[in-house]
């Protein structure tokens, strides 16, 4: 016997472990920092580690209450109703239950390339096409309703991310407001603002509802997770924030009990602890202003926990630092083999990677000198 037809579908390709590099290597893992996924160098807020451990004796019960109580909680922050909100197995299950509430099979999406490998994935499994739009190197990865609108042809979902990963660029409510209103009128807008904590700009949850001078409007919706900025990559807890006019299927579309007992109960007191995620946003900052500073090569301005640099060729760049103790993002997979990604560390981490990314570009002669423009300032908000 064989699974179906699987020869469009690809293995997501995550940023690599300390484990399992050092295991490669015939190293100590305690001679390695890890850069490569976004996570949160504080790891998770304490609160939610407290509610983790206190949860364990609970597990054996499927978790009913926990899973309305978050869904309030996060209701709550956002000012919109329960059914608003689309708990799931992380941001990625959430993906999902977009995909499977919009897309009739045979429907398309539109997705950013370079970008986030899942959008395409989960779309094909159910069993919809794939079409890009694509971010152009050249303009600093500017993203506008222009530039999405060239990949467009009617499609039911495009998905924008914003601040984008890997390359750290945002795109202004503006934009996306014009986006929506030059696309039909069943042609379902996303944004993953799985990085939005750490840009200054505004979440696009105003469009949807219709504040801030915009009009409401039901066919956008918002992607948030707690594997960033609150340091539960672990626990997989994600959501959506959808308009109400179609909130009621997500009833219909859910796994049952969507995110696990021990995800809603960190995932709740997680979002009671607003200083862990201060902290997190400001180090991510202050990280990203010194990578900037003192890389010697190319940096994008970056609204991310992350930053994404011109190295000229990512295989071998990555792969000298990781010998060097630094594990990094090689962004061939991303689409952009002269890139790599180096996730926001703690001071410490920051300078170490720094420090060996600079030898490393030294030693291979390689690099590059910033492209002439605004871009090159540091002007990190
Ligand atoms: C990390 C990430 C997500 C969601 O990740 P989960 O761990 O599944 O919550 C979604 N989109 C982008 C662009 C990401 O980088």
């Amino acid at each position: 016997m064989q699974p179906r037809d699987l020869s469009d579908h690809v293995a997501y390709e995550a940023g690599r472990g300390i484990e399992e590099v050092a295991r490669e290597l015939g190293r100590d893992p305690s001679e390695f920092v890890k850069l490569a996924s976004n996570e949160n160098p504080h790891g998770p807020s304490p609160a939610a580690a407290v509610a983790l451990r206190e949860t364990a004796s609970s597990v054996s019960s499927y978790p009913k209450a926990a899973h309305a109580d978050l869904t309030a909680a996060v209701a709550d922050r956002w000012n919109v109703t329960d059914e608003q909100i689309w708990l799931a197995n992380g941001g990625d299950g959430a993906i999902d239950y977009l995909h499977r509430a919009m897309l009739e099979p045979g429907e398309d999406v539109v997705v950013p390339t370079p970008g986030f490998a899942y959008y395409g994935m989960s779309s094909r499994y159910h069993h919809g096409d794939v079409r890009e739009y694509e971010l152009s190197k050249s303009d600093g990865f500017v993203q506008d309703a222009e530039t999405v609108l060239e990949g467009y042809d009617g499609e039911r979902i495009i998905w924008l991310t914003s601040p984008h990963n890997p390359t750290g660029s945002t795109i202004p409510l503006e934009e996306i407001r014009r986006l929506a209103d030059a696309t039909d009128e069943e042609t379902l807008i996303v944004v993953d603002e799985a990085y939005g904590e750490f840009a200054d700009r505004e979440s696009a949850v105003a469009l949807i509802e219709g504040r801030n001078g915009y009009d409401a409007r039901d066919d956008v919706a918002v992607l948030r997770t707690f594997s960033k900025a609150y340091g539960l990559a672990g626990v997989r807890l994600g959501y959506a924030v959808v308009p109400d006019e179609w909130a009621d299927a997500y009833v219909r579309v859910n796994t049952p009990f969507a995110a696990s007992e021990l995800a809603c109960r960190a995932g709740l007191a997680a979002i009671g602890d607003d200083e862990h995620v201060v902290r997190t946003v400001e180090t991510a900052r202050e990280s990203r202003t010194y990578m900037r500073e003192h890389i010697d090569s190319h940096v994008w301005e970056s609204g991310g926990n992350f930053v994404l640099v011109d190295v000229g060729d990512a295989a071998t760049v990555a792969q000298t630092m990781q010998r060097r103790g630094v594990i990094v993002r090689d962004c061939s997979s991303f689409g952009l083999p002269g890139c790599i990604r180096i996730t926001c560390g703690t001071k410490d981490e920051t300078e170490r990677a720094v420090e060996t990314l600079n030898g490393v570009l030294a030693d291979l002669g390689l690099g590059s000198d910033a492209p002439e423009g605004p871009d090159t300032e540091v002007a990190d908000p």
